[in-house]
């Protein structure tokens, strides 16, 4: 034996333990989901891209990325370091099972393990900062913790949600509300376009954008989401 740390996976030897599996369980079931990217996409309801100061008719998609580590299930959200205006946006998840490159809108559905709740938490101040200075965002987006998310449900159960409410509320009062027939950008569509880019493989996640009434929280507040057909979730800021 050595004398220096090593470990085993798969029955590689690693001279650090590897990172754990970043998972998210299913709803009426045992199994889990494993996450390999998130994939996040911006302004893709009208009224919160005329909230952010933009146009929404004329922008195509665009895309960032959180790390699947950053996704917690039934965790308090720690309120992150290097940020005095915490924002919360609530997203439905889709979560794929298939993986592919140009993948078409009419069987991007055919990729869809299910769907599920989640938050794009955001340092709203750093990432301000990067788009002025025309830098990346993952300081604003991609921190530990950024993505508490609720259970997935499977297709095969709640079907393809392409309306119902989506919203908010901070300690009971309402910040964010719209509808998933809202969305710019459609599931399939955020898939087919998304499959031009990458090579989209099994466990991709993809958080679809949020409505209008995004705000700053604070330590002591608790978020309450809900998407009709989905459930809902609730986290708090401590
Ligand atoms: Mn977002």
């Amino acid at each position: 034996m050595s004398n220096h740390a090593e470990t085993t996976m798969n029955s590689e030897l690693y001279v650090i333990e590897p990172s754990a599996v970043s998972t998210i369980p299913i709803e009426g079931s045992d199994l889990k989901f494993p996450i390999n990217r998130v994939f996040c996409i911006g302004r893709n309801y009208a009224a919160h891209a005329v909230e952010m100061g933009y146009d929404p008719d004329k922008e195509p998609p665009f895309f960032f990325l959180k790390s699947a580590s950053n996704v917690t299930v039934g965790e308090d959200f720690s309120y992150p370091t290097k940020t005095a205006d915490l924002h919360h946006e609530i997203e439905m998840v889709v979560a794929l099972n298939k993986g592919g490159s140009n993948i078409s809108v009419d069987n991007a559905l055919d990729h869809v393990f299910g769907y599920g709740i989640g938050l794009d938490m955001t340092r709203r101040d750093l990432q301000s900062e990067a788009k002025k200075m025309g830098r990346p965002w993952e300081v604003g987006k991609s921190f530990e913790k950024s993505a508490p998310c609720g259970p997935l449900r499977a297709a095969a159960e709640v079907g393809h949600p392409s309306e119902g409410e989506v919203s908010l509320e901070v300690n009971g009062e309402p910040r964010q509300q719209g509808d998933l027939n809202q969305l710019i950008w459609k599931v399939p569509e955020m898939i087919a376009i998304l499959s031009e880019y990458f090579e989209l493989v099994p466990g991709d996640l993809i958080m679809t954008g949020t409505p209008s009434g995004v705000g700053a929280v604070n330590r002591g507040d608790v978020m309450h989401a809900r998407i009709a057909g989905l459930g809902q979730l609730t986290v708090a800021v401590v």
